[in-house]
């Protein structure tokens, strides 16, 4: 996931305090034993997923079946899946379809409710029978307002990190990996695709089968649902989008064949086939999600002006690095993250150049400091592998898992150099493809195929069990950057020269304006730049943020309503509510979030609240 950030400080902190009790250094005792799940597959577990179910757009649901093939090797007398607000109508054994018992949990608020199916010895299928909740955190719908075309509801699902079992009652860890087929029934005119093999037209009666035979963990099933259409834009790649965006997207990401090229050259072959990708309404609350074979991604990446292909670079890199390989538990995300925005950067050197990516990371590296702070340096949550039982994990990662896990990565390459180190990552990929994999199983095959190899040593053990950053993290150091920082703290005096700046520049040049600056000179900058107006997302949020802070929101807040309610993006709403609530606007923010809500998944809608209220 690109990302996924939280700007919940309030949370964070209550966390952190929650955490104290923690000594910072000990590992959590059984890395292999998933905190957020019920469902134990060491006994009794699901290897194949045949799923059927219709979507009915009115309610607001689906409904349907799920069958699963099991394993049951240790002769476990139940079989224990994970759901959450689903509605179970039967369960039935084996291909005869005999009728079983079973036993919801009482809820848990972070877990769901765990559903035990008493199984007899030779029970090879389990086939459930059910219909999904109101308000399931899987599932986005999207009134025909929040679309492009403004004809047709759209809906999407995100799985990531425990929702799906929200619309699939499933074991849903990551340590287990599934294959699925499935079979979606849609109103007529619309087209389903899912993370699996896809259609790339309309059916005529609204049904659509899909296959997955690459076994997979049960947060990376997807499934979009909308006036969707398709365009190649190479041999084995293309994009999915309303057909009013398709030209702007397949325009936007030209370059991905030659991406997934690059990424080969770097660290083997792309397992999955072919690698597409669909823009989501406005209301998806992230920057990408790398569902296997279709990456999912926010419309705020098509800024007409390529300046956002990172993304496509990061979410590509998770084919390897979160798919191939994945995180066995959440307290493992550094795994997939670290690892993931490693990739991504060296994908973009080498398309892009050197002096490009120093600039992402730099201002990656920043962000990173900042969530250090927030956090502070001796807060657990700061440590690669971090403890995250008892909270629902997308409120525990930030920054750290993705910054700080990529500069391990490269505080480990600079130990050797790059054809060892790539050497490396491509056996570490090779020899655990599509298995899940803990910390300290990565530890291990570091010392014995890297350390040990090349005869070199690290502080290890720091950078993974110890909070904060340590004193031997690379830091990052961008000219590009110096330059905008003088045209900003100059701001007053002399307007910028701002030739071929990128939006990177142009943000940070905002954020970088002096605290003094004033309601003028934010005119004349407006004026000369159009920055209110600017087609770049990222440029708009962190422009409306600061002119809320200096006082230059009155005049334009009605543009600043329209972004509100028109973006779903969590990384872009939180900045702005939390800028107003700051300057005592709180008010003028409950009256936009009113309006703007319905257009919100849940995941957004529930952060926002949780600050305003
Ligand atoms: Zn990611």
């Amino acid at each position: 996931m690109k990302q996924f950030k939280l700007f919940l400080l309030s949370l964070i902190l209550s966390f952190s305090i929650a955490c104290q009790q923690e000594t910072s250094t000990a590992a959590p005792p059984d890395p292999k034993a998933d905190p957020h799940s019920s469902s134990q597959p060491n006994e009794a577990r699901t290897t194949h997923l045949d799923l059927h179910l219709k979507g009915d757009f009115d309610k607001k649901n689906f409904s349907g079946y799920a069958r699963w093939t099991i394993e049951n090797k240790t002769g476990a007398t139940e079989i224990i899946f994970d759901t959450d607000n689903i509605h179970i109508e039967k369960i039935t054994l084996g291909k005869e379809e005999k009728p079983a018992e079973y036993f919801l949990v009482a809820r848990d608020s972070v877990l769901g409710s765990a559903l035990k199916v008493p199984i007899e010895p030779g029970t090879d299928l389990v086939t459930i029978y059910y219909s999904t909740g109101p308000n399931a955190p899987a599932l986005g719908w999207m009134e025909p307002s929040m679309t492009a075309g403004k004809k047709l509801p759209f809906l999407f699902t995100q799985g990531q990190a425990i929702l799906t079992r929200s619309w699939i009652p499933c074991q849903d860890t990551p340590a287990n990996r599934i294959t699925y087929t499935a079979s979606i029934e849609v109103p007529l005119g619309m087209m389903a695709v899912m993370s699996a093999e896809n259609p790339q037209q309309k059916s005529a009666d609204g049904q659509y089968r899909f296959l997955m035979e690459q076994p997979i963990a049960p947060y990376l099933i997807a499934l979009a649902v909308g006036d969707i259409a398709f365009r190649p834009v190479g041999q084995r790649t293309g994009v999915y989008a309303e057909p009013a965006m398709l030209d702007k997207v397949a325009w936007e990401f030209t370059d991905m064949e030659k991406m997934v090229t690059t990424a080969e050259s770097l660290y083997g072959p792309y397992a999955w086939g072919r690698y597409d990708l669909i823009v989501l309404p406005t209301g998806f609350p992230f920057g990408g999600m790398e569902n296997p074979r279709l990456t999912f991604a926010t419309p705020t990446v098509i800024t007409g002006d390529r300046s956002m292909v990172s993304l496509v670079a990061h979410e590509l890199a998770h084919s390897w690095s979160g798919n191939l390989v994945t995180n066995a538990t959440w307290n493992d995300f550094w795994l997939n993250e670290g690892f993931t925005v490693y990739f991504e950067r060296r994908i973009m050197e080498a398309l892009y150049g050197k002096e490009y990516t120093e600039m992402l990371a730099q201002l990656e590296y920043w962000e990173l400091l900042d969530e250090v702070k927030t956090l502070g340096d001796t807060s657990p949550d700061t440590r690669l592998k971090v403890n995250l039982a008892g909270r629902n994990p997308d409120d525990g990662v930030g920054d750290v898992a993705y910054q700080k896990g990529s500069s391990f990565l490269v505080m480990l390459e600079r130990l050797t150099d790059r054809t060892k180190w790539d050497e490396f990552l491509k056996s570490w990929f090779d020899t655990n493809k599509f298995q899940s994999k803990t910390t300290e199983e990565f530890l291990t095959f570091l010392q014995k195929n890297y350390l040990e190899k090349y005869g070199v040593t690290a502080n290890v053990d720091e950078w993974v069990y110890h909070p904060g950053l340590p004193a031997n993290y690379p830091k990052p150091n961008s000219a590009r950057l110096a330059n905008v920082e003088k045209a900003a703290v100059n701001v007053a005096t002399v307007m910028p020269d701002t030739k071929d700046w990128t939006p990177h520049e142009w943000v940070h040049f905002v954020r970088n304006l002096p605290e003094n600056t004033d309601v003028v000179t934010l005119k004349k900058l407006d004026k000369k730049f159009h920055l209110t107006t600017s087609g770049n997302a990222e440029i708009k949020c962190a422009w409306y943020e600061v002119a809320i802070r200096q006082g230059y929101s009155p005049e334009i807040l009605p543009q600043i309503e329209y972004f509100l309610l028109n973006t779903g993006r969590r990384r872009f709403l939180m900045p702005i509510y939390t800028a107003f609530k700051e300057v005592g606007r709180v008010e003028t923010a409950r009256r936009i979030f009113e309006k703007a809500k319905p257009g919100y998944h849940a995941v957004s809608r529930g952060s926002v609240e949780e600050l305003l209220k």
